[in-house]
């Protein structure tokens, strides 16, 4: 049995003498006649065939297979953003009547889709505590999906989750994961007993800030539905897209390791600063979530969340922000470099009353010198000081 580190070099690899699988650009494909043509029709359905661009080519194909892989799925499918992919996903799997439960710690553009789309359609959408403690107690049965976040947007909550599936199991529930934090490397939802699990692609799989992409991994239990959706709502990447992301693949343990080094030594450091009174990051012993963290996961990544004490108001995070220089101020992560931007939790929970707390950023720490990075904050944090003061 091989180590997982060799199967991702391995996985999707061609046999026909490249390394790598050329990056494929098509829309029609030619059929030799029509006795062939027929054929793929009735199998494409059910077997991976290239019949036309917007079904995939071998360079998709190429990224799903490396994508099962890391996820140990049955089948994956590939969407133009990690936004589509949730999308999709859920109007596949839903329906007028349904209910679903999502984590009130979800990625705020899919707490959008739940409200602005799925109540419209008439499926009932209930929030549940980023613990999921209160699951027992929410559950009905015409329950259909929990959705999962974990650990969870900005906070890093998680949830028991094989405990969590054997509950959805109990009303015939699905459940789907948001599986970004850890990209197939450092969380493997569906071996702890999830149907599907969705990454951006756009963060740690392309590593590289140059591409936006989703992915869906299922098992053959939900798959069925996540193709037809797909197909219906014409889902689908181009094969340069495909190529770029196949090439984070090879290099994302690596990558992932020393991002999760570098945030350890930020997370340590700002630990010990008079001007921090919380940091969120589930590797440090006193997280709330370190004990789930330290059994389901294998490593941690970039991201951390700092609270400054309330006596600093969102001026000084302004002028906080402002000052660093090696941390750039923009959306997403899972790049080489090091960002911030500010959490706003007061605006998006649900079910928690988010006061009395001071302001909050997001640092994602990318593959610089840690050194440099905490000389950045030290500084930046310096001059936030002398403003209050
Ligand atoms: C970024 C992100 C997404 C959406 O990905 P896009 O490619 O930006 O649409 C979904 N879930 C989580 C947890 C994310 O961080």
């Amino acid at each position: 049995m091989k180590q997982k580190t060799t199967k991702l070099l391995l996985a999707g690899r061609p046999k026909n003498g490249w390394v790598n699988t050329p990056a494929v650009r098509g829309s029609t494909y030619l059929f030799e006649s029509y006795q062939q043509w027929r054929d793929v029709r009735a199998r494409r359905e059910s077997e991976r065939l290239v019949s036309y661009g917007a079904r995939g080519n071998e360079t998709c194909h190429a990224l799903e297979d490396a994508l099962v892989e890391l996820e140990g799925g049955y089948r994956a499918s590939l969407y133009p953003t990690g936004q589509a992919a949730i999308a999709t996903t859920l109007a596949g799997l839903l329906a007028p009547g349904d209910h679903v439960l999502v984590t009130d710690a979800v990625y705020d553009p899919v707490r959008n889709f739940c409200r602005q789309f799925l109540e419209r359609m008439g499926v009932e959408v209930e929030f549940y505590l980023p613990s999921g403690e209160d699951i027992p107690n929410l559950l009905r049965p015409n329950t259909k999906l929990i959705y999962v976040e974990s650990p969870g947007t900005a906070t890093y909550d998680m949830v028991d989750l094989p405990w969590f599936c054997g509950l959805a199991k109990s009303v015939n529930a699905l459940v789907v994961a948001d599986n970004t934090w850890g990209s197939g490397w450092l969380y493997r939802p569906l071996e702890l007993g999830a149907d599907v699990s969705v990454i951006a692609a756009t963060k740690y799989i392309g590593g590289h800030s140059d591409l936006v992409m989703g992915a869906v991994v299922a098992n053959e239990r939900a798959w069925p539905q996540i193709q037809k959706s797909s197909i219906v709502f014409g889902q689908t990447v181009s094969g340069d897209d495909a190529f770029m992301a196949l090439r984070g693949v090879r290099t994302l343990a690596l990558r992932m390791q020393k991002h999760g080094e570098n945030a350890l030594q930020l997370a340590n450091w700002l630990q010990s600063r008079p001007e921090v009174s919380k940091v969120y990051f589930p590797a440090l012993p006193d997280d709330p979530n370190h004990a789930l963290w330290k059994r389901d996961c294998n490593g941690i990544n970039g991201l951390l969340t700092v609270e400054l004490h309330s006596r600093f108001g969102l001026a000084a995070l302004e002028t906080f922000m402002d000052a660093l220089e090696l941390f750039g101020l923009g959306s997403s992560w899972g790049g080489y470099e090091s960002l911030v931007i500010p959490v706003e939790l007061g605006k998006s929970r649900v079910r928690q009353q988010w006061s009395g707390h001071g302001p909050m950023f997001r640092l994602h720490a990318g593959l610089e010198d840690a050194s440099d990075l905490i000389a950045d904050l030290e500084q930046a944090l310096g001059q936030m000081s002398s403003k209050t003061t």
